[in-house]
């Protein structure tokens, strides 16, 4: 009998930690969905309205920068405190990130009677919280979505009080705001996109695969890191569809900074771990280098992860060539010294100036996919136009990078006309991390592709 209890117990305990936040003891994320499908059940059966309010401590970072992580957790603890001490017993309160929490609020019978709660939760802030007799000042930026004005699923209002919340933090926080109309029905795939990668960088999500490059005669010279998005309803998103959404929203500064630290972050990790790491090229946005600091940046992370410089490459794309050129040559010269390399990305379809190119410390010209797909055209003039790219590529001295190659008949004609390097599926895909030490370990092309020897093409 004892023995049963006991395992009764232990299971409620597990089922208690699997649902609550073991900081503050609060609902977590798991809980908080449940929590919410009820409240809106509710709603729905008494014809009433619900409230689902997003709240995030402004500048927390801060907060913890300054006082310390340990003291950060009691902050957390105190504004979970507060939260709870505003609230109604069958209101539900969760922490649902960081420094996130997630309330709701049912039995309501207007907008009013929501934003009346979320004044009550600021105004339980406004007085300094007490960490070991440290007054510490915190303000908090709200999200209001209505149920059911303002949709009827619970994850969706989630994430359009989420939005309106960011909306808040945007223009200085401490204030709250209610989902508008107009918001909640364009809360299309690149909100949500945009959303999630806003959360993937604070909370991972994040993901960068590698591609190998080799040289004519298959040995590995480079890898350059493609980044990855991990979504939970997507799946796997690639860059082609989230880098412009991170570029129109601006998140491509935050978005580049991780790639960049992390490149150089696991560069360091292979090499402590005993492997010859050939240098990593990383894809910088125009909008990354019209940052006066972006120079500073990259130097930062060099210094803070002890990547040696010279196994960095940044590929740029001609469009970046051809902006504001002196500012360009400052930055990109002040990386030179240091070590770092350059190229030019997806070379043939952007109008960079020959004279441009000739006048950036830029060592490596990376052909355009597109090219190399219409190179074994017997008609079409494809196959001169790269090679006149190489023969003017290789008297400037620059080198020369086929990206896209997928069948032998490709990369035989490229050895043919003395391209580089090349890099495509033939030889590997973008690749997890975990997958790249055996690549660099074996240190040359896979045998499938069987590279003519160099001697045999002239
Ligand atoms: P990109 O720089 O031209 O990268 C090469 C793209 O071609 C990659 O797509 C790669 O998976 C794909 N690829 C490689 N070999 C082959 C092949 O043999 N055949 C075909 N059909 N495709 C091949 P991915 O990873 O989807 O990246 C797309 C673009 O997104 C990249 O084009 C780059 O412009 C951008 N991107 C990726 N990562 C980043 C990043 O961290 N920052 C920025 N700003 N842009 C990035
Ligand atoms: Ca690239
Ligand atoms: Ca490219």
């Amino acid at each position: 009998m004892q023995d049963v209890t006991e395992r009764q117990l232990l299971h409620q305990k597990l089922v208690q930690q699997a649902h609550h936040d073991t900081l503050t003891g609060l609902p977590n994320r798991l809980l908080l969905l449940d929590r919410m499908e009820q409240a809106l059940a509710s709603a729905a059966r008494r014809g009433k309205k619900a409230a689902v309010i997003c709240l995030d401590i402004d500048r927390f970072k801060q907060i913890n920068d300054t006082y310390g992580h340990a003291m950060g957790d009691v902050c957390l603890k105190q504004v979970a405190e507060r939260l709870k001490s505003r609230l109604r017993a069958d209101d539900t309160v969760a922490r649902s990130g960081g420094e996130e929490f997630t309330v709701i609020v049912g039995d309501l019978v207007s907008a009013e009677d929501a934003t009346r709660v979320v004044e009550d939760l600021l105004s339980a802030l406004r007085k300094p919280l007490a960490v070991e007799e440290y007054p510490i000042d915190v303000t908090a930026s709200f999200g209001i979505a209505m149920y059911p004005d303002h949709g009827l699923e619970a994850a969706a209002l989630w994430k359009s009080a989420d939005a309106a919340m960011y909306r808040v933090k945007r223009s200085g926080g401490n204030d709250y705001v209610l989902v508008s109309q107009e918001i909640s029905q364009s809360t299309t795939e690149a909100n949500e996109l945009e959303l999630f990668m806003r959360r993937a960088l604070k909370e991972g999500g994040l993901e960068i695969f590698y591609q190998p490059e080799y040289w004519a005669d298959g040995r590995l010279c480079g890898l350059e890191a493609l980044l990855r998005l991990q979504h939970p309803k997507f799946g796997v998103v690639h860059p082609d569809r989230f880098i412009p959404i991170a570029e129109e929203s601006g998140l491509i500064v935050p978005v580049g900074n991780w790639v960049l630290r992390e490149v150089c972050r696991q560069s360091v990790e292979w090499r402590r771990g005993g492997l010859n790491v050939p240098r990593i090229a990383i894809n910088v946005s125009p909008l990354q280098f019209m940052r006066v600091d972006f120079s500073r940046q990259v130097r930062q992370a060099v210094l803070d992860t002890g990547i040696a410089p010279n196994t960095l490459e940044i590929e740029m794309t001609e469009t970046t060539v051809m902006r504001n050129l002196d500012e360009l040559a400052r930055q990109m010269r002040d990386l030179a010294d240091l070590g770092v390399h350059f190229s030019v990305d997806d070379f043939g379809t952007g109008y960079s100036s020959l004279q441009h190119l000739h006048q950036l410390p830029i060592e490596r010209l990376k052909i355009d996919r597109s090219f190399i797909e219409r190179i074994g055209e017997e008609f079409g003039g494809t196959r001169a136009l790269v090679r006149a790219i190489l023969s003017l590529a290789h008297s400037l001295g620059l080198q020369v990078v086929a990206e896209g190659v997928e069948r032998e008949e490709q990369a035989e004609a490229l050895v043919s006309m003395r391209c580089d390097m090349m890099q495509g599926y033939l030889f590997a895909p973008p690749r997890a991390a975990q997958d790249i030490p055996a690549l660099i370990r074996l240190g040359h092309a896979p045998m499938s592709w069987r590279p003519i020897p160099v001697r045999t093409v002239f």
